[in-house]
């Protein structure tokens, strides 16, 4: 039995659970409970506050846990990152009111800095030797300039509305983050054959997101020129078609090769190209 750690409620928790299931894991999901136990795996999953995460792995209360990357090495304890999740990004920045005149890391020299992370803001501005006054506030950081508590704030950013709307500017980026899966060091072979398990179930989770299956028609004539353009896992699936001279094109192509692929098929001649998503994937 394997026990792994998720954000009871917040912002982490719903595609923490959303990837669980995606690898085939049902869980009841009793929206109170502090622990549950997944039907198909052997898989007991904790519900606790993200800060207590890393604490709880470490001391293998959980084996494993799912948590930001600047809980991680803010909390900095000795739990080891597995897998990048792909979920849950932003960025551990400073900010200071809008108005004010910011030019390096230097003018952070002797102001106040709220922050719910003092580990890693001291570790910044000890790494530029900037001397400066931490205030460790556990919520609503961004507030902190407009009520004179502090100069600036160094707190997690996404969209940067939050910053907008409190009248602050982003003006150093610390740390960039997004969900990961840790454990703890104390594993023993048959929790790593299941975390192996599990992490097989990721990984084809992973790729499915990254990849589209493509189908399209190609004249016959074009079709090595077509076939030419798509790697797909060994070789694209040629098919003929109904229509002499024509023939069905099956591939799969990864997201970020995706439109400029597209597009160079249509020049060489393809047709009714279909693009569908991928549930998993396994090489
Ligand atoms: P908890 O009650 O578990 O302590 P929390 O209020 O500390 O929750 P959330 O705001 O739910 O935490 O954020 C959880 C994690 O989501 C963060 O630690 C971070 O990794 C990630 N995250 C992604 N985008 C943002 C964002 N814009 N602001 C804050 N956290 C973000
Ligand atoms: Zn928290």
């Amino acid at each position: 039995m394997l026990k792994l750690a998720v954000q009871k409620s917040g912002r982490l928790h719903d595609d923490s659970m959303r990837l669980l299931k995606e690898c085939g894991i049902g869980i009841s999901n009793g929206a109170n409970k502090l622990k549950t136990e997944a039907s198909n795996f052997p898989l007991q999953v904790f519900f606790l506050r993200d800060d207590d995460i890393p604490q709880y792995v470490e001391d293998a209360v959980a084996d494993i846990g799912i948590v930001g990357e600047n809980v991680v090495y803010e909390k900095n304890k000795p739990v080891e990152i597995v897998e990048k999740l792909g979920f849950g990004a932003c960025r551990l920045s400073i900010a200071v009111a809008r108005g004010e005149n910011y030019t390096s890391v230097q003018s952070l020299e002797g102001k106040r800095i709220a922050t719910s992370y003092p580990f890693l803001t001291q570790q910044f501005l000890a790494k530029n030797k900037v001397n400066a006054e931490i205030h460790e506030i556990s919520g609503s950081v961004e507030i902190a300039p407009g009520i004179g508590l502090a100069d600036a704030i160094c707190d997690l950013v996404s969209s940067g509305s939050t910053l907008l709307t409190n009248g602050l500017k982003e003006t150093e980026t610390i740390l960039n983050s997004e969900a990961v899966l840790v454990r703890h060091k104390k594993f023993n072979a048959s929790q790593q054959q299941l975390l192996d398990k599990l992490l097989f179930r990721i990984h084809a989770v992973k790729k499915a997101k990254n990849n589209k299956y493509i189908l399209l028609n190609a004249p016959n004539e074009k079709l090595n020129e077509i076939i030419s353009l798509l790697p797909g896992m060994k070789s694209p699936t040629v098919l003929p078609l109904a229509d002499k001279g024509w023939s069905s094109v099956h591939s799969v192509l990864s997201e970020d090769e995706f439109w400029d692929k597209i597009e160079r098929l249509k020049a060489a001649g393809a047709q009714g190209i279909l693009v569908i998503p991928i549930e998993k994937m396994v090489m």
